[in-house]
């Protein structure tokens, strides 16, 4: 450990996570959203941008997944209300959880089963339109669904995409980059699961394997990608794009609510829980929702004890200039969409005054969650993505949390709050991974 002692003095909820015990923390950071929005470099219109882009490619996407047909080429997810989760939880965990429990289902999202098919799959179509204008293969006017023609799809073949993952990220790009036509090569991690490498080859995807953890793939994948000029490396840790894709569920939520006729103002407060790997997406979830809402959402991100990576540079101030190995963690986690040592520079800067707070939690609670939100509600959801449960169980028995709702005059206004589990993934993982999953006795 470099200088970091010093660090830790005078900060006791660090000497908890050295100590891998969970840990609610709150940022004293925060500010108004408004005041926040002053030092940020993305703004409303980028997010605009990234949403009418989304719409220009909607009917290619529609062609190639029909199973976005019912949305018009929309990838979008459902959001559902889990009452019978709700009054579980209140019981097992002798909690006293107000207002309503709802699940942001991305974990059902079309393509990729994941929250990656939101930044993901825009940021592969993003450097498809930069290609296909640069070289005028568009005419004016014509319709997106035009680059699925066998004349573009082959050109595109000329290019190469490459990245880094531990999983989900590489299913989403892999996927979308080989069904437009491209060369794609996606860098695993020792803690990618086989069977996301499987489904990535059956689509024709060049999968390399490393022994080491993400960074170590993200490593190589920039090097062999710096190295060739026809290939474009997708920087989990520092894309724009990436975090403008996820940025977009903003408003996509917003109107979900209105239907479902869920008010959210100064006296209803608005709640979201959302599991944390390197940041970019919930990140650009947070970005997005805060946009509409402002200081009426309170985001909240969760990480395993092992890899609290956001956590750690927010809370020191060091942002991506600390790791958690630097702290004595393995950085090894069940939760292996969460497995990651070190946060976005460019994420912990933009989420530095908007997040309210994040919450650590072992891995064996995230089987609890899974098996327990199988049984009471029949939905199915990958251990990283069952991190976010912990939110609400956090914030309802936590007494440290009262300050939150003191300093946010929220006290007498959580009988009307909303609370929003993100859920990130697992539509795609396989009925015999599931009984694993299921049966796994995790050692407390
Ligand atoms: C990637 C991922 C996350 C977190 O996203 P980051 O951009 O890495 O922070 C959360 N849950 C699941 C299931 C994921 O795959």
């Amino acid at each position: 450990m470099k200088n970091f002692n010093k660090i830790m003095e005078g900060n006791p909820i660090l000497g908890m996570m050295t100590q891998e015990k969970e840990v609610l923390w709150q940022n004293p950071e925060k500010i108004s959203f408004e005041k926040s929005m002053e030092t940020c470099e993305l703004g409303e219109k980028d997010v605009d941008d990234a949403e009418q882009r989304l719409l220009r490619f909607a009917p290619l996407i529609r062609k190639y997944f029909p199973e976005t047909q019912a949305q018009n080429g929309l990838i979008e997810s459902p959001l559902v209300e889990i009452d019978v989760m709700k009054q579980y939880i209140n019981e097992k965990y002798e909690s006293c959880l107000e207002g309503r429990l709802l699940l942001k289902e991305d974990s059902h999202l079309a393509i990729a089963g994941s929250v990656k098919a939101r930044g993901g799959i825009y940021e592969v179509l993003k450097h498809t339109e930069d290609i296909v204008l640069e070289n005028g293969l568009l005419k004016e006017g014509e319709s997106y669904e035009r680059l699925g023609d066998p004349d573009i799809k082959s050109f595109l073949g000329s290019y190469k995409i490459q990245v880094g993952s531990t999983g989900n990220l590489g299913l989403s790009i892999g996927i979308i980059s080989a069904v437009l036509g491209y060369h794609v090569i996606v860098h695993m991690s020792a803690d990618a699961k086989q069977w996301k490498k499987d489904l990535l080859r059956s689509y024709g995807v060049d999968v390399r394997e490393y022994q080491g953890d993400y960074g170590e793939a993200v490593k190589n994948g920039r090097a062999l990608s710096d190295a060739d000029s026809s290939s474009y490396f997708v920087d989990d840790e520092n894309s724009r794009n990436l975090f403008l894709g996820y940025s977009v569920a903003g408003k996509r939520l917003q109107a979900q609510l209105e239907k479902m006729k869920i008010k959210t103002d100064e006296n209803h407060p608005l709640f979201v829980y959302i599991p944390c790997g390197v940041g970019g997406a919930p990140g650009g979830i947070t970005f997005g929702l805060k946009l509409i809402f402002k200081d009426d959402v309170h985001c909240f991100f969760a990480e395993p004890v092992q890899a609290p990576c956001m956590l750690l540079g927010m809370a020191t101030g060091l942002n991506n200039g600390i790791s958690v190995q630097d702290i004595g963690l393995s950085g090894q986690t069940l939760a292996d969409g969460l497995a990651v040592g070190r946060p976005s520079a460019f994420v912990g800067g933009i989420m530095k005054t908007m997040l309210s707070g994040e919450m650590t939690v072992d891995d064996y609670r995230l089987y609890d969650y899974m098996r327990d939100l199988f049984e009471k509600e029949d939905i199915f959801l990958e251990p990283s993505a069952c991190a976010a449960f912990h939110g609400p169980v956090c914030i309802s028995t936590k007494p440290e949390m009262k300050k939150y709702l003191e300093k946010n005059n929220l006290t007498d206004k959580m009988k009307n709050a909303v609370h929003i589990v993100w859920a990130t993934g697992g539509s795609l993982v396989p009925e015999e991974i599931r009984q694993e999953y299921m049966h796994a006795a995790i050692v407390h």
